[in-house]
């Protein structure tokens, strides 16, 4: 089989809103094309422009060639031989970054290739069954012009995620920091509070993560408010800290009562290999389109493993890249949940509309996938709606 096409399609929402801190406005769609008339689909987690001009732009060198340059007529099965390609012909434009990201989500397309190829969904590629059925966490951003507004939608919302079936949920409780699209400047009290009361809604025995958008400049800040938070029974506290504060991360490893959690904007093996060995986090989140794609995504389960460390995969977009986070569950033991935008309860019509038929919840849970390849299908007339130049 050969590569004839990469196929790059640019997305977004028409209510596209630049004051909010949500990525699942935009989308990269990467169509790969074969001569047996089997396509792969990926996505990714960034600028889509820029991921179509790192996939696109012509080689000038041998150091920096281009993406789409070094895949066409490539065999698209031999996913692993050609990663070290693309990272190695493209290494004075990527090893990091935006390029990494576009190689992400080729390789997801081409992992999608290989199962449809075979007829077997991609998890039976990709190593060892591991979980018979997958936990999606709801992950939840609410809304609101001031805080009591907000508080009142998370709490609303996380009740309503219990209602649908799941048996977790993490809160976006940003308040404060760099991120802070309420347009709220609170103080960490009020996080505390607005944690507490949607404890109170859910009850125990319900799983609740906080994410609070890398709010706290540094590790004292963050512990002044995460001693609070013992009885809360909180499974993990996401980037409390700046991401290159691997520091201050490995000391509130050590202090904090909660557990630490980041990586959602790290690109390859070797920024894990920091975040776990110098930052001494306790859950590892690679989104898989963003960290180089299953390919790289399976590496970083393993360092995961080597480490004792657990994998929570971040997903902030469509059907495609939870799909592709449900693969990867499947033969990650050290995987207890996969992050999930549950479509009743976010504001992205992408996420809504670009995948055909949504993973089923059933009791929390979904399914391993069965279908040939990442199982999905996509809605062309949405892609199309979405689509921009
Ligand atoms: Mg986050």
């Amino acid at each position: 089989m050969k590569i004839t096409e990469i196929e790059c399609r640019v997305l977004l929402v028409p209510d596209v809103r630049k004051d909010v801190t949500s990525s699942a406005q935009d989308d990269i769609v990467v169509l790969v094309h074969t001569d047996e008339g089997i396509t792969g689909i990926g996505e990714s987690d960034v600028n889509p422009w820029i991921a179509r001009a790192c996939i696109e732009a012509p080689s000038t060198h041998t150091m920096g060639l281009g993406l789409k340059d070094m895949l066409i007529g490539e065999n698209p099965l031999d996913t692993g031989r050609l990663w070290e390609k693309l990272y190695i012909g493209s290494c004075m434009n990527g090893r990091r970054g935006a390029v990494i990201n576009a190689m992400g989500a080729i390789d997801m397309a081409l992992w999608d290739i290989k199962g449809k190829a075979a007829g077997k969904p991609c998890w039976q590629l990709m190593g060892e069954p591991a979980q018979t059925a997958i936990l999606p966490y709801a992950s939840l951003q609410p809304n609101g012009e001031s805080y009591e507004e907000y508080k009142a939608s998370l709490v609303e919302w996380v009740f309503r995620a219990k209602e649908l079936g799941f048996q977790a949920a993490k809160l976006e409780v940003t308040l404060s920091g760099p991120y802070n699209h309420s347009g709220l400047d609170e103080s960490d009290d009020k996080v505390t509070e607005a944690v507490a009361a949607c404890r109170e809604v859910v009850g125990l025995g319900f799983t609740l993560m906080v994410d609070v958008q890398y709010a706290w400049p540094d590790a004292d800040t963050a512990l002044a408010t995460l001693r609070d938070w013992e009885e809360l029974d909180i499974y993990f506290i996401e980037t409390p800290l700046p991401v290159d504060d691997l520091k201050g991360m490995a000391r509130l490893a050590e202090e904090s009562p909660v557990d630490i959690a980041s990586g959602e904007w790290l690109t390859t093996r070797h920024e894990f290999a920091d975040l776990m060995d110098q930052g001494g986090v306790h859950v590892a989140q690679p989104d898989i389109g963003r960290v180089g794609g299953i390919t790289e995504a399976l590496r970083v389960c393993d360092m995961a493993a080597e480490r004792g460390r657990r994998i929570v995969p971040h997903c902030w977009k469509t059907g495609i890249g939870i799909a592709a986070s449900a693969h990867l569950a499947a033969v990650t033991p050290h995987c207890p949940f996969i992050e999930f935008l549950p479509a009743e309860l976010t504001d992205s019509q992408l996420r809504q509309d670009l995948v055909k038929e949504d993973l089923q919840i059933i009791d929390g849970k979904v399914a391993v996938p069965d279908k040939p390849g990442l199982g999905i299908e996509l809605d062309m007339d949405a892609l199309k709606r979405f689509e921009r130049d």
